[in-house]
């Protein structure tokens, strides 16, 4: 297939376009007739194949030529796939394990043929469920140091990063997605918005005539597009997660690129605190009190592992051109790299928690929603779930210079409630 000119695969013609693949054929086995394919994105963007052969399974995922949940009014370019296929090998350098194996790509035909995780779910689901997965805060915290901390100047040889910052440069239309649909479409009346209406509708009016919001929002985005800090993996909410008790696999880096180390935390932690307000929503069976105690232990866990894992790297990989250990610890001066840690992870502390407010906002009131709140039919009972997150997001996003540690967030949480 690399050498035909692009064509979006079905479930139809997937065993012939691929049957030679060897790639793929040495992972499920050559005999196409036993090749069973089935259709099962449930992603905003591309699409996702399962092919179950004589002796495996594997996943293929192919980047169409615009976003999959508008259709073809809007394009999106296919080398999205280029920078997913190259973030996925940079994760699984920097954080082993933590990503599916990847066994093959093809940039023409804009596809990834990867390990099939299964019995994996994808973690927003088993949240929904109700199930408290054991390994999630510290298997997540992890992957956000070992990934943030070792693709910074903090980590890697400098023209090395530079050169890497420059190929992810180029993944301007994903990154114009996020600046448009996180930090400027909830706060006016952007042409794909949608909120549940009329309920919110106050509220809604009420975020947009906040100044202290719209300006703070602004200030974000500015971080975002100018602060090249590290590769992010840029999509890394709880639909980007595949869990089982034990095993935790991160998916979806199609929006890498380099930016502010808080941004993955922020997202991620946001997506655990809307968690945490929708379970009122899905309390009909059973009560939800040990759930929603549980979501607010693994922010403090993740967060905690985070820093935790940082410090850590900080103190015995810090190999780039920044701190170098020439100017501290090689002079006897311990205090002094711990003093930079220290302000390091107070800023990255401060702006994740924006981060977090915004992407809060953005999941209710922009495009593109979450399943935690879509889930939940009655709209009545949706929307004032929705409500509370809001309010969440609109007061940590504003004040994030004046909360100090986890736990106050959390207070916070609970007393909104
Ligand atoms: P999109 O970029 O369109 O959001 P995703 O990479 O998130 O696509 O994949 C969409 C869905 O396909 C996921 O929610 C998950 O259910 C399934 N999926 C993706 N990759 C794998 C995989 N490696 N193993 C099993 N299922 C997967
Ligand atoms: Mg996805
Ligand atoms: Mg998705
Ligand atoms: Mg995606």
């Amino acid at each position: 297939t690399g050498k035909s000119p692009f064509e979006a695969l079905s479930v139809k013609t997937l065993a012939a376009r691929l049957g030679a693949n060897e790639a793929l054929c040495s992972h499920i086995g050559k005999d196409t007739a036993r090749w069973k394919v089935r259709e099962v994105g449930d992603g905003n963007l591309n699409l996702v194949f399962i092919v179950e052969g004589a002796t495996g399974a594997a996943v293929v995922k192919q980047a169409l030529p615009y976003v999959r949940l508008v259709g073809d009014s809007w394009p999106l370019p296919l080398k999205r796939s280029f920078f997913e296929y190259h973030a996925l090998t940079r994760q699984e350098a920097r954080a082993p394990g933590s990503v599916p194996a990847i066994y093959h790509f093809d940039e023409v035909q804009a596809l990834i043929i990867m390990e099939y995780l299964s019995p994996h779910i994808i973690l927003r689901r088993a949240l929904i469920e109700g199930r408290q997965l054991p390994n999630i805060a510290r298997d997540i915290g992890l992957f956000m140091a070992r990934t943030l901390f070792r693709g910074s100047d903090l980590s890697m040889v400098t023209k090395d990063r530079k050169a890497d910052l420059a190929l992810f440069a180029d993944n301007v239309e994903l990154c114009d997605i996020t600046e448009n649909l996180v930090f400027s479409d909830p706060y006016f009346d952007a042409k794909m918005n949608r909120h549940t209406s009329p309920q919110l509708d106050g509220i809604v009016a009420e975020l947009r005539a906040d100044r202290d919001l719209k300006v703070e929002a602004q200030r974000l985005k500015h971080l975002f597009a100018a602060n090249a800090e590290t590769l992010l993996h840029g999509d890394l909410h709880s639909g980007s997660i595949m869990v089982t008790d034990s095993e935790t696999r991160m998916i979806d880096p199609e929006f890498a690129f380099y930016g502010p180390m808080a941004f993955d935390v922020g997202m991620l932690l946001a997506n655990f605190w809307m968690a945490f307000f929708s379970q009122r929503g899905h309390e009909q069976k059973e009560k939800r009190d040990a759930m929603r105690g549980y979501l607010l232990d693994v922010t403090v866990e993740t967060w905690s592992v985070f820093r935790t894992e940082f410090s850590h790297l900080w103190r015995t990989e810090r190999t780039g051109m920044l701190y170098q250990k020439s100017l501290f610890e090689d002079q006897g001066d311990r205090l002094g790299a711990e003093q930079a840690l220290d302000h390091m992870l107070h800023s990255i502390w401060t702006d994740m928690l924006g981060f977090a407010g915004v992407e809060v906002h953005r999941r209710i009131l922009g495009l593109a929603h979450n399943a935690d709140f879509e889930t939940i039919a009655d709209e009545d009972l949706r929307a004032t779930c929705e409500a509370k997150a809001l309010k969440f997001g609109r007061h940590i996003a504003v004040n994030r210079r004046q909360i100090h540690s986890i736990d106050e967030v959390n207070t916070l949480a609970a007393l909104i409630e």
